[in-house]
């Protein structure tokens, strides 16, 4: 397990009503579907204490590597996520645990980074994505693909139709 995503908070939660911030990096293995979390991942996070822990509020960036679902060209982005989570000495389903006096950021930057990946990327607005009959991919030219071909199936049907 990495490490540089955990966080002494001794001293904030020693102080009730007190807040500290701190920036956190590190790199995180996660992928989801299409999407590679790469290069470093960097948070700014606000703690704070409470009567139950800490809430740590911030903002996580990091690369991902993306498959453009459309051409299928690799291409990477940064996502930029916000997130509010509470650490607890007694933690629940929905809180993470204070380890002594250590949080560890880790898996709840991993739940931020992998949700702001976004689903059925597209490499650019004006993907012209990949020819149905021989795959080319039309952003780097036109095949030679007959377009009227694509739609005979179509052309069929409706002789079937206005037949006799
Ligand atoms: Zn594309
Ligand atoms: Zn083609």
């Amino acid at each position: 397990m990495s490490s540089s995503f955990r966080a002494d908070v001794g001293d904030v939660l020693a102080n009730p009503g007190s807040r500290r911030e701190i920036t956190v990096t590190g790199t995180l293995e996660a992928a989801r579907d299409l999407a590679t979390v790469e290069g470093p991942v960097a948070a700014e996070v606000l703690l704070e204490s409470t009567p139950s822990g800490i809430v740590a509020t911030g903002v996580v960036t990091a690369q991902v590597a993306l498959i453009c679902s459309r051409c299928l060209v690799p291409w990477a982005d940064e996502v930029r996520e916000r997130f509010t989570h509470v650490f607890s000495l007694d933690p629940t389903p929905d809180t993470f645990p204070i380890d002594g006096s250590i949080i560890d950021l880790e898996p709840a930057l991993r739940d931020e980074v992998l949700s702001a990946v976004p689903v059925n990327a597209i490499h650019a607005p004006d993907c012209r994505g990949l020819c149905g009959t021989c795959g080319m991919n039309l952003n780097n030219g036109v095949c030679d693909c007959d377009e009227t071909e694509l739609s005979s199936p179509f052309a069929e049907l409706k002789d079937l139709f206005d037949g006799p």
